[in-house]
Formats: C-alpha cells, structure tokens, sequence
C-alpha cells in the first residue's frame, strides 16, 4: 500500500521544508502534514495572520514583509515557542518558512530538546533560480482555505475560485515582481547558509524540487520513510 494511505503512518519528529521562496515549500508541507495528521506551521502564515488581525506583532511585521525582508528573530521566535506549545505539537509538525536563519536553527534546535523531540529531518528543495519567478508570480491562494494554486502549473477548474471549498482566489502582495527579487536575496543571503548547517549535522534530504508537483511529493515521502520517522 502507497505510503500515504497507511493509516498508521505517524511522525514523532519535527519537519522542515527549506528552500527558496516558490520552490513549492507550503503546497507540500501542507499534503504532507495532513497524510501524516500533524501541524503544519506556516510562520508566514502566521505572520500573515497577525498582519490582519492589526495585532503589535503584526503592525511591527507588515512594514518589512511588504519591503520582502525578513522579520527579526526575536520576534519570529516568541511567536514559534508559543505555537508548539499547544497539544496539537504533541506528535511533531511540520515547519514552513522556519528557521530562516542560523540564529533561528540553533534555538529550534533547544526548543526541540526541551520538549523531548529528536532533532529535526530538514527536507531542502533544490531548485533553479529561473523557474521561481514564474512559480511565484502565478501563485494564488483561497481566501478561505488557504489552498495554494498556480495559474500555470497547478491551476484550479475554475479561474479565480478554489477547488475545494470556492473560495476567493488571491495573489499575496509580495508576489510583485520587485519584492520577489528582495525575497530571494534575502534566501541567498540569510537563508541559504541554513543548507550547509543542516547538511553538516547530517539532517538534510536533498529533494529535485523542478518535478511535477506528484512527484516531489513521493520523493518527500520516501525520504521520510526511508529515515525511520514512520513508525
Ligand atoms: P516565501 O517563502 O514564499 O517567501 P512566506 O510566506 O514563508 O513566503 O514568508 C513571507 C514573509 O514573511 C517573508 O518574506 C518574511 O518577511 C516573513 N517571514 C516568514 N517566516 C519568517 C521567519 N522565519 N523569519 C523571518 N521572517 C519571516
């Protein structure tokens, strides 16, 4: 039977998904999290999340997600500690969009000891720099469910309206061209010396993230199996 219709399949670990903004980081980290019935923690979400509400954090926040920079750590950090406190984090999660930077690693890295989790399986999409642009600029989301589209490789049945529950589709306000740009050199820049810390540890999966959509996803499942996370 195909892994993901094991009903059994279950993680005690935590995941997480690095790789350039538009590598396909948030589609799979929320199959994956649902096939395995654990958390998927999107701290752009969250952030996003804040932004709308008007919270502090999100006023703090919205100035520099706009500009495509990132958010400093302190903040992210609170922010991540409280969420896996709650019971859902019990039996692992899955991270996307965190950590981002070295400083943000190290204390995931406390974080994890102190709740008594292994230290984390970081799943690392490779990709090229020319298909990212177009994935991101096709990019659209439900308004209410939050499912990710791409008007040219994963478009819904209907323009503008999610499959699933017919929801609104909308294109996030960083999707601009020019912020997008900001947003990948912020990868390079912060973001990316995270594969060489991850890989030195010995955490790192390698996955060919320029695949169809399906079989990114198989590999993803293979490497978590293959690494004894399922029990
Ligand atoms: P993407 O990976 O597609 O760029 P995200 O939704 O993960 O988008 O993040 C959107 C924005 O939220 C980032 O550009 C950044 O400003 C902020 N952000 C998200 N996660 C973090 C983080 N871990 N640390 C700092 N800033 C973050």
């Amino acid at each position: 039977m195909a892994l993901e219709e094991r009903p059994d399949a279950k993680l005690d670990r935590a995941v997480i998904f690095l790789g350039p903004p538009g590598s396909g980081k948030g589609t799979q980290a929320k199959e994956l999290a649902k096939a395995y019935g654990i958390p998927h923690l999107s701290t752009g979400d969250m952030l996003r999340e804040h932004v709308s509400k008007g919270t502090t954090l999100g006023l703090q926040a919205k100035p520099i997600m706009e500009r495509g920079e990132l958010v400093p750590d302190s903040l992210v950090l609170k922010m991540v500690a409280e969420r896996i406190e709650r019971p859902d984090c019990s039996h692992g999660f899955m991270f996307d969009g965190f950590p981002r930077t070295v400083t943000q690693a190290k204390y995931l890295g406390e974080l994890l000891k102190q709740h008594g989790f292994h230290q984390p399986l970081v799943l690392h999409l490779v990709i090229g720099s020319s298909v990212l642009m177009r994935r991101l600029t096709g990019r659209r989301t439900c308004k209410v469910g939050g499912e990710i589209y791409n008007i040219y490789e994963r478009p819904p049945k209907v323009e503008g309206i999610c499959d699933n529950d017919g929801g609104e589709l909308f294109q996030r306000p960083d999707d601009r061209e020019d912020v997008i740009r900001e947003r990948l050199h912020a990868y390079e820049k912060q973001t990316s010396p995270l594969v060489q810390y991850y890989r030195r540890l010995g955490f790192l999966h390698d996955i060919d993230a320029d695949k169809s959509f399906e079989e990114v996803k198989q590999r993803m499942f293979e490497s978590l199996a293959g690494i004894g996370g399922v029990r």
